[in-house]
Order: C-alpha cells, then structure tokens, then sequence
C-alpha cells in the first residue's frame, strides 16, 4: 500500500486520471495537474479493446464503461469503390470486449473514478519546470504555483515536460499522412461494426457511438504537405469529402453529414529510451506516441497506469525496483504495438491497384478460411491482461 505518499500526476487525460484513481485506491495522496481550464475532450471516438477493457474493470470502472459505450461485434474491411467486404470478422462475445467509446464520455467515467478516490485535480495548471532532487520532485507551473511530491508522473501527452528532463530533446518526423476526424448523426441501423474502407493512398474508419446515434469518422490520406501536429486544428469539409469523392454511397453519405472536422499532421516519434528516474515516470503518450492505425495509444495508457501503480504499491519501501521492473514489463511490449502501428497504415494504403487486388483476395480467402486465426494474428495485443499477468 501506499499510505499518505505523496505523487504528483502531470495530465488529467486518460493515462493521468487511470493512474490517478489506481493509486489513490491504494493510500496515496496524489494530486493532478491539468493545463486546461475544465476537463474536456474533442468529440471523437476511440476503441478500447480487452486488454484496455481489463484495466477499467479492475478501477472498479467496468459497469460505467458497459453503460456508455457500444459493445463491438465485428470489424469489416471494405475496398473503397464499391464497399465490397474483403474481410469480416466476428468478436468475441465473451470476455472484456471491444468497446467503441466517446473520448468526452471516457474522461467523464475516469475523472469521476479519480474525484471519488480523492484525488484533487488542479486545473488551469501548465508545468513549465520540473526539477528532481535527491529529497523530493518538485514541479512549477505557468501561473506560478509550486508542488511538491515524493514521485511525479508524466501523463503529460505527446508534447510532455517530463520526457526530455529523462530523455533530452526528441525528434519527431511528418510520415506524410494527414488525418480528419468528425462525429456526424449515425444513419438509421449502423451496424456494430469497427469499418475500414481502404482506397490508393488513403483509408476511412467509421463505428457508431453512443448507442448508435452517432458516427465516428477518422479518415487518412497520404500528402506530401505536411500539417500542424495539433488534434484541434479546424478544416473545412469540403476538403474531407473533395479527398474521399471517389469512396463507396456510404462514405459520401456520412461525409455529407459532416459539419465541422479536425484536420492533422501525423507525425512518428521515437519511444522515450528511459521512462524513469528516482523519482520520476512516463505513462501513456509522454513515453511512447503512437500512429492511431492499431488503435492502441490509450489501451497502452491504461496498460500502463495500471502496471506502475501496482508495483509501487508492491514495493512501497523499494521504489526503484518497482519503476525499474515497470520500465522493463512495458517497454519492450509497447515498442512493438507502435512499430505494428506504422506498418498498417502501408497495408491499408496499398497504390497499385494489381497489388491491392491480390492482398485484398488473400486476406479475403484467409478471413473465410481461418477467421480465428487471422484475428489470432493480434492476441498478442488484446489478450494481455495486465491485471492478471503482473510482472
Ligand atoms: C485520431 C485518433 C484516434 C485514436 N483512436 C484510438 C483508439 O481507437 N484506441 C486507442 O486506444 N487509442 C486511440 N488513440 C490514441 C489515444 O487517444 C492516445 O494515445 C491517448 O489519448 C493518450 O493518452 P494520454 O493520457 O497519454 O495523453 P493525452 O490524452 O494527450 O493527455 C495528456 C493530458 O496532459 C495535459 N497536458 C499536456 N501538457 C501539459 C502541461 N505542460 N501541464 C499540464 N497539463 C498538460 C493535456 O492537456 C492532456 O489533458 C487515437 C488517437 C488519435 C489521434
């Protein structure tokens, strides 16, 4: 346990508010600081599958989550002209599930599971400093506020202030993929489908949300310009729907529902090398960023929330070997899922059309054939259950 310790979470996002609640379960005072004015999110969607979905369950969250998301049945890969199915396969009914949640609602469910464990979250609070000493972690903010605590975790996203005082400077580079994301009112009887329609050079992945009354969209194209790395940035739809024009009836019918869109750059940072120090750690974005093509980036933050906080409740008097053996369970496992990332982005995008042809007939065969085992491919990544296999 971890009785009256003192820890300071940097981000009330998904990473910082899991960690948050699973700590202050265990007796620590922990507080939160959040740069934003209130807790609030894009509209958009995100897919929690098992291995996420276990994490929740174990917070005491699993009913919350069941009530305000959308239970997945299949996940359908469609050849953009005509929507032509290539691939269907059905998920499983049992276990954890794959849930397709809204961003907002998911931060609501966690931050009331941090508030009621008795965490404070300090808003209007941006970490400028951090300075780690041998007695204590002390951060300062932008509006001149001190904290001190005995640990200081980063949950501080992609543009972190914790990862270069562990790391030093990073280098992301543009991979030459924009991407647009919008929620529209779902057209009557959407499936509970996660759907990807793949065309040369781009692709598009819809799902409904809360309980079918509306659409997700996330649409990709590849482009040599390159945008802001910013999830808020504006763009018009015409944009989004000139890109897609050439797409399924389908897609232009949710395209035509589209009245305001976000537009970004996608952008591949290298995984943080240490995630931590004395008294320092990384969770989530702040340590490994990654392309959004295995949806996996807040399924990672809960994974690790969870695994942090349960080896510092494990070896309360030892910290270093619990950030030590935190940093060894994880890293290697999320290297991996953000390298598999960028390569589906390539599998989705195929240019020639003789080559897609081909991929599309022997993923259409296998998933006909052996639909366990082409699902399977993946188990790897969602049948891990971090809060059964703890290190
Ligand atoms: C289009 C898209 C689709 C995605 N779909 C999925 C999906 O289906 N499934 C999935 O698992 N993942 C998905 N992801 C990835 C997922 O959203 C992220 O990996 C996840 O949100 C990371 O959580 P985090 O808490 O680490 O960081 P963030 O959510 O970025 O939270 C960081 C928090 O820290 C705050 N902060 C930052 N700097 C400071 C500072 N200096 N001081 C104080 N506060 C600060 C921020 O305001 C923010 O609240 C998707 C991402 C994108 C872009």
């Amino acid at each position: 346990m971890l009785i009256g310790q003192k820890i300071t979470v940097l981000g009330a996002g998904i990473a910082g508010l899991a960690a948050a609640r699973a700590l202050a379960l265990r007796g620590a005072r922990v507080t939160v600081l959040e740069q934003a004015e209130e807790i609030r999110e894009v509209g958009a969607g995100l897919q929690i599958s098992p291995n996420g979905a276990v994490v929740l369950e174990a917070l005491g969250l699993g009913e919350a989550l069941r009530a305000r998301t959308i239970r997945g049945q299949a996940v359908a890969l469609r050849d953009y002209r005509r929507g032509r199915v290539v691939s269907h396969l059905s998920l499983p009914s049992d276990g954890a599930g794959y849930h397709f949640a809204h961003r907002a609602d998911l931060i609501d469910i966690l931050a009331e599971g941090a508030r009621e464990a008795g965490v404070k979250i300090r808003l209007l609070q941006k970490v400028s400093e951090i300075d780690l000493t041998d007695t204590c972690a002390r951060v300062t903010t932008a509006q001149g506020a001190e904290f001190g605590a005995s640990l200081v975790i980063g949950a501080d996203g992609l543009h972190s202030r914790l990862r270069p005082v562990l790391n030093g400077a990073a280098d992301p580079f543009f991979t030459g993929q924009v991407a647009w994301r919008a929620t529209v009112p779902a057209p009557a009887d959407m499936p509970r489908v996660a759907t990807v329609y793949m065309g040369p050079g781009r692709h598009l992945v819809c799902y409904p949300l809360r309980g079918g009354t509306m659409a997700n969209i996330v649409a990709v194209q590849e482009q040599a310009e390159w945008r802001a790395e910013s999830w808020t940035q504006e763009d018009d739809p015409a944009n989004l729907r000139a890109a897609f024009s050439e797409f399924a009836p389908a897609v232009q019918d949710l395209l035509a529902r589209v009245e305001t869109v976000n537009q970004w750059g996608l952008f591949r940072h290298p995984v943080a090398p240490h995630w931590v120090a004395d008294r320092a750690a990384l969770i989530g974005d702040a340590a490994h960023p990654t392309l959004p093509f295995m949806a996996q980036g807040a399924n990672m933050a809960l994974e690790d929330a969870w695994t942090l906080t349960s080896l510092l409740a494990q070896h309360p008097e030892d910290r270093a070997t619990a950030l030590r053996t935190y940093q060894a369970a994880r890293k290697d496992r999320c290297t991996r899922i953000v390298e598999a990332a960028s390569k589906n982005a390539r599998n989705y995008h195929l240019t020639s059309a003789p080559v897609r042809m081909a991929a599309h007939t022997v993923l259409g065969l296998a998933s006909r054939i052996a639909p366990k085992q082409v699902l399977g491919r993946f188990d790897w990544i969602y049948a891990k259950d971090v809060t059964r296999d703890f290190p």
